[in-house]
Formats: C-alpha cells, sequence, structure tokens
C-alpha cells in the first residue's frame, strides 16, 4: 500500500466508518483532523447502538440460560437485577472501548476535535469546538461520515420519558413492567429481547405480515417461535394509529385487520421504525454534493460525492446501515484519497440480528431471487442432525447455501441459530473467495461444532450428507 503524506484530510464523524478512516489515513502518513461532538470516537456504535445492546443482551442470555438450566439438571433460583450495577457494567464496556480508540487517535497523531463541523465551502469547514471555541480550518480532502438517528414518526412523538428511542432504551432507565416496540426490525426485537429478560411484557407491532422485513421467512420462523414464548404478544399486520399519555402510562390505539384489543395501555413504549441519514450538515449547500431524495449522500463506488474535494461514508450514503460496512467505506475512501486503484464492490456484506436465536445472512437471499426470476438451488441442513447444536440444547436452527444451479457457487448463505452472527463470516469469506459447494464441502472443519452445518449443507446439496439420510430414487 503506497503512502500519501502531506494531504490534509478532515473527517467529520467519529463512527465506525469516520474512525476507521482516520485511522489509515493516519498510517499512510496523511495530516488527519477528525471530528465529532463525544469526548471520544465511537459514534453510533459505540455509544449507543451495536456496543451497549451486545452487552445487554449478553447478560439477557445469561438470564435465558439459567432459566433453561432446570432441563439439564442444574436449579437456579430466579436472578436478581441489580440495575444501577448492570447499567454501570454496560457503561463501563462503552467507556473502555471509546477510550481505547481516544488513545488509538492520540498514538497516530491523529487531531481529535470534539466539537461540529459545517461547511464554508468544499474546503473548508466551520469547526465549533465542545469548549466553545470556533475556527475555520481548510483541508485538501473532506470525508463525510455523519451517521444516522432514530426515524421519527410525527403522530407518535409525545414528550415523555414513557416514549422511548432506541437511544433512550439503551440507557435502561428502569424495567417497565410492559413495554410497546414499534416495529419490528432487528434493533426493536433485539431491544425487546433486553427488556423481556430483565422482566419486562413486551409487545411487539409490525405493520408488515412478518417480523424482519428482509430477511428469509424460514430464518425468521425459529425466532418468531421462541420471540412468541418469550414476548407476550406479536402484532402484524397491525399499525398504531395513536399514542395518548395517561397517569398510567402511554395509551395505544391499534389498527388493522388482526387487532383484537383496539386499545391497550404500555408503561413504556420504544419506537423503533427505521433510522434516517444525518445529511443535513449546515453549510452542505454552498458545496456541490448531492443529496438523493430519501436524504442519503450520493456517492460512487469510490465513494466520492459529486464535489471532488469531498467523500462520503457509511450509514449518511445509506442501506445497509450497518457498522461494518461504514468501516469498510472509510478504509476505501482513504484507499481512494491515496491514488490507489479501489473500489468499494464486496461480493457479500453480512447481516446480524442478535437476537436469540440469532439470524445471520449474507449475499443473496432466497426473498430476492424469487423477485429477481433468478433460478438457484438451495441446500437446507436442520441443526437437530448437528451432534454440536444437541450439545447446547439449541436445534432449533438451521444453515442453507443459496448456489447457482449451473456453477454450484455460492451466491448467498443464511443461518438461524446460536451464534449465527459468528458462523456467517465463513459464508462471507466463501462468497469473497467465489467458492463453490465443492471447496466447502471438502473443506475440514472441526469437529463437535456448529461450523460443521455449513459443511454439511454443501454435502446436502450433492445429496451425501453424512448426517441427514436421503432415500434413493
Ligand atoms: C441500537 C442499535 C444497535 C445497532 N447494532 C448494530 C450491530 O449490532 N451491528 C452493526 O453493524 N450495526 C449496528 N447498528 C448500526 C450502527 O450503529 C451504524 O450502522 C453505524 O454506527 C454507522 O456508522 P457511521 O460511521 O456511518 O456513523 P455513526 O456511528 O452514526 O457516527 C456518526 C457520528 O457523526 C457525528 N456527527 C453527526 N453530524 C456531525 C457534525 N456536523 N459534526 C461532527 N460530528 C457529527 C455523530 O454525532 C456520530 O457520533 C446499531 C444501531 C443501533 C441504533
Amino acid at each position: 500500500m503506497t503512502d500519501a503524506p502531506n494531504l490534509r484530510i478532515a473527517v467529520i464523524g467519529g463512527g465506525p466508518g469516520g474512525y476507521a478512516a482516520a485511522f489509515l489515513a493516519a498510517d499512510l502518513g496523511m495530516n488527519v483532523t477528525l471530528i465529532d461532538p463525544e469526548a471520544n470516537p465511537g459514534g453510533v456504535c459505540l455509544y449507543r447502538g451495536c456496543i451497549p445492546s451486545k452487552a445487554l443482551l449478553h447478560v439477557a442470555k445469561l438470564i435465558d440460560e439459567a432459566h433453561h438450566a432446570s432441563n439439564w439438571g442444574v436449579e437456579y433460583s430466579d436472578p436478581k437485577i441489580d440495575l444501577p450495577h448492570l447499567r454501570s457494567w454496560k457503561e463501563g464496556v462503552v467507556k473502555k472501548l471509546t477510550g481505547g480508540l481516544g488513545q488509538l487517535s492520540k498514538q497516530r497523531k491523529v487531531e481529535y476535535i470534539q466539537g461540529r463541523a459545517s461547511f464554508e465551502n468544499s474546503n473548508t469547514l466551520r469547526v465549533s469546538r465542545a469548549s466553545g471555541s470556533e475556527d475555520l480550518l481548510t483541508f485538501d480532502r473532506v470525508i463525510i461520515a455523519t451517521g444516522s438517528r432514530p426515524a421519527i414518526i410525527p403522530s407518535l412523538k409525545l414528550d415523555t420519558p414513557r416514549m422511548m428511542d432506541s437511544t433512550a432504551a439503551l440507557d435502561l432507565s428502569d424495567v417497565p413492567a410492559s413495554l410497546l416496540v414499534i416495529g419490528g426490525g432487528y434493533i426493536g426485537l433485539e431491544l425487546g429481547t433486553v427488556y423481556a429478560a430483565l422482566g419486562s411484557k413486551v409487545s411487539v407491532v409490525e405493520m408488515l405480515p412478518g417480523l424482519l422485513p428482509g430477511a428469509d421467512r424460514d430464518l425468521v420462523l425459529p425466532l418468531h417461535k421462541r420471540i412468541e414464548k418469550i414476548f407476550d404478544s406479536i402484532m402484524l399486520n397491525t399499525t398504531v394509529a395513536a399514542v395518548k399519555e395517561e397517569s398510567g402510562g402511554i395509551r395505544v390505539t391499534f389498527d388493522g385487520p388482526e387487532v383484537k384489543d383496539r386499545e391497550k395501555v404500555f408503561d413504556k413504549v420504544l419506537v423503533s421504525v427505521g433510522r434516517k441519514p444525518n445529511s443535513e450538515i449546515p453549510g452542505l449547500d454552498k458545496t456541490q454534493v448531492h443529496v438523493g431524495p430519501r436524504g442519503f449522500i450520493q456517492v460512487n463506488k469510490q465513494l466520492q460525492t459529486t464535489d471532488p474535494a469531498i467523500y462520503a461514508i457509511g450509514d449518511v450514503v445509506g442501506e445497509p446501515m450497518l457498522a461494518h460496512k461504514a468501516s469498510h467505506e472509510g478504509r476505501t475512501a482513504v484507499e481512494v484519497i491515496a491514488g490507489h486503484k479501489v473500489a468499494f464492490e464486496p461480493n457479500a456484506i453480512p447481516a446480524v440480528v442478535f437476537t436469540d436465536p440469532e439470524i445471520a445472512w449474507c449475499g443473496l437471499t432466497e426473498t430476492q431471487a424469487q423477485k429477481d426470476n433468478r433460478e438457484i438451488k438451495v441446500a437446507r441442513f436442520p441443526w437437530g442432525a448437528s451432534g454440536r447444536a444437541m450439545t447446547l440444547d439449541r436445534t432449533e436452527g438451521m444453515t442453507k447455501l443459496l448456489l447457482d444451479p449451473q456453477t454450484d457457487r455460492v451466491l448467498g448463505v443464511g443461518i438461524v441459530g446460536a451464534g449465527a452472527g459468528e458462523l456467517i463470516a465463513e459464508g462471507v469469506l466463501a462468497m469473497e473467495m467465489a467458492a463453490t459447494a465443492t471447496d466447502i464441502a471438502l473443506t475440514v472443519h472441526p469437529h463437535p461444532t456448529l461450523s460443521e452445518t455449513i459443511m454439511e449443507s454443501a454435502e446436502v446439496f450433492f445429496g451425501t450428507s453424512t448426517h441427514v439420510y436421503r432415500p434413493k430414487r
């Protein structure tokens, strides 16, 4: 990798996109300024997204396992939740990670400014520091990495702590007796899982006919079944028509063909109906950057905006709004600035839902293949045939490969089951290496592990899976 010293680079936003870009730019010898309102880099992912949610989900899993232990001959008494302690543990994780990023910035001599940036022109930023001072700073290139924020539905906006977005839900100010989650996407289901484990009666309402729209239905089914057991109710094909605060909570009016109770009162309501890009950066109109109709900044595969001095990466440029996509885009943008011949064109970007069971997929989905009328072959391996799943008492999972019928090449991978989020990385590598079903079937996987389910689904494709009997025709 060649270096590009002496270039002055500004990165606006210190999330996983922004700090990954800033660090690589410094490693390549550029003079880097990273601007973010927080005391240290981290962005949404570390302060109020991926990391705190996964810390709480870890605790939820532990509580759940303790409940299940009686199935295995071990009895625990009901867990006592020390909320301030749990909160401070979660905050400690965030503090350690963001503090570590602050250290890494210093070591790399990145100038980290706690503050906000606006544009004076394509090369000049007005930086308002948290300390109160303001500077005009000029750069050769600017990378916009301002991320996203929770979407708000105006009719569901009530100025009360009983109405929460994901940030407020992660603050964990209390464990409400009842919680309604509006939106059956991954953020709502993950946070609903946390509150259900801590003792809330959780309901989820989704306007579409299924949870996790976009994910294949066969992957969602085992999760749906489990959520049915731990949540109070799942309302599909249902919208929230109105919310009103009253003395005992939030009165919610539901609308839809399957609605049983048209009105219900909840202690708290979590609104998680998607995220909006932070593209309303003051002064952006003084540049040539073009913002598309859904608010995403428009970029090409080199992450270049329509302004030659300005690049944009991460949530602010579009779906999938995921941390790992942001980081890879950030690094690609920096390489392009350094003059390397690169583009951001991955074969697969994994998506993981960290519920219990987890759902993970990459590449083509069956839903998409059907929409595109594309011929594929699907090989499924049920975890009931996995020794490792049996030892974990988690046989509800399933691994599937989507394959090209002509070449046997892996076009997509889908997994539902415990630890699916870790397993999917093999699928992503398989796709990036243009692996075929033969490659996967011939790769020796360790026994007994859940990773064998990927190998055996390739064997299923050939009708020769050791642990799945296929009668001869
Ligand atoms: C509850 C929750 C759970 C999630 N879990 C996962 C997960 O498990 N895995 C995953 O991949 N993704 C997850 N995400 C999504 C993930 O957080 C985002 O995709 C990721 O943070 C996007 O990174 P980014 O660098 O584009 O921007 P962000 O992380 O959004 O960071 C942008 C930063 O820019 C700052 N900023 C904005 N405007 C300005 C300005 N004018 N000047 C200076 N700074 C500015 C913001 O304050 C912010 O700090 C989750 C999100 C939420 C809310």
